[in-house]
């Protein structure tokens, strides 16, 4: 690969919700940014034309983000760049290279910045030094009360940010209000991930002073990790709180108090079955808060009518990548995970940065 001018190609991830998947091109090196399968399940990024790697670096371990490391082995087998806690959950057989969670690394000798994203336990933002600076968001939330967020300092001309949102932008007090009659009626099951959303509801509802909480054993083992191996993406003032979730939570055994099972669509994990088990019958109420795929469980069951949909944040709302856009003094915006036909709104809102999802970029 000749040295040429440093780029940014959009390999998967812009347009339309889907694995997230980028290319930086610099000083005759590639590195990959993410490496997702999904949401749909089986949906992958085309990586024919990609070539091979100098380096992979992960922003966090959900399944959009890393689910396609099946690919690796076309991509010439690179070292993987990870934090320590999203280095845990992956394969054994990978060449895992250090990230660190808040501060400065180094991958091929580019300075890269890290903070937390305030999304999944791990989870980072990173900020490349080429260029006039380029910020890779992940997925990424300033309104967890769980998930720390570390906000960008440096700026960055380009900006790939994550805008699955859009133009919504409910506060998650709003989220909390219109979920939290929902357990008011009798026994409610919450599908959610284990890894992101799930602690955090679980948190509000012991906080509001709930203390019939069940879970499954994806969450139980979060809950415990978020007390022990995974304090590094915990909000300072929730250590307590969270150690008392940790104890106060009891296997599900019947359809009672409030539920939180994984995964969040019920096409795996607990869910799966507990989905089955429940559909026909009135209780308990289901209340699905994520992105769903066509044709997941969870979609089946809100298109029916047995389960309601009410969002929970965990991505940005439009205020909040506004500021952002903002704060690094962006020129060019290109906004991830989001549809094509939300660009021209999102262009008004970030003027004067420019909004592009044609690649490639000049970095
Ligand atoms: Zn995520």
């Amino acid at each position: 690969m000749s040295k040429g001018p440093d780029t940014l190609r959009l390999i998967s991830g812009v347009g339309a919700k889907g694995p997230a998947c980028f290319v930086i091109e610099t000083a005759g090196r590639r590195l990959m940014l993410d490496l997702g399968e999904g949401p749909p399940p089986g949906f992958l990024p085309n990586v024919d034309n990609v070539g091979p790697l100098d380096a992979l670096v992960l922003s966090h371990g959900h399944k959009d983000h890393v689910g396609g490391l099946q690919l690796l082995g076309k991509l010439g087998n690179p070292p993987v760049y990870a934090t320590e806690i999203v280095a845990r959950g992956l394969p054994k057989n990978l060449t895992v290279r250090p990230l660190p969670i808040s501060g400065i690394g180094e991958v091929l000798g580019i300075e890269v910045t890290t903070g937390r994203n305030g999304h999944a336990p791990g989870g980072v933002w990173l900020h490349f030094a080429i260029g006039g600076g380029f910020l890779y968001t992940g997925d990424w939330s300033t309104e967890s009360i769980l998930y720390a967020y570390d906000r960008p300092a440096k700026t960055a001309a380009i900006a790939l940010i994550d805008c699955s949102y859009a133009n919504y932008n409910k506060s998650l007090g709003e989220c909390w209000s219109a979920l939290e009659p929902f357990a008011e009626r009798g026994p409610l099951l919450l599908p959610v991930p284990a890894n992101g959303r799930g602690p955090e509801i679980a948190l509000e509802f012991l906080r509001y002073g709930r203390t019939d909480i069940y879970v499954d054993d994806a969450m139980d083992r979060a809950l415990r990790q978020l007390c022990t191996t995974d304090t590094a993406s915990v909000r300072g003032n929730v250590d307590d709180d969270m150690k008392a979730l940790a104890v106060t939570v009891k296997p599900i055994e019947a359809a009672r108090g409030v539920m939180l099972a994984a995964s969040a669509d019920g096409t795996s994990g607990a869910t799966k079955q507990l989905l089955q088990q429940w559909a026909s019958l009135s209780e308990p109420a289901m209340v699905f808060t994520g992105y769903r795929a066509p044709d997941t469980p969870a979609d089946r069951l809100i298109k029916s009518g047995r389960a309601e949909f009410l969002r929970w944040n965990v991505h940005p709302r439009l205020s909040d990548v506004v500021t952002l856009v903002q704060q690094i003094k962006a020129k060019t915006v290109i906004p991830a995970f989001c549809d094509r036909s939300q660009l021209p709104g999102l262009a008004q809102a970030f003027a004067p940065a420019q909004v592009t999802i044609d690649g490639p970029v000049s970095l």
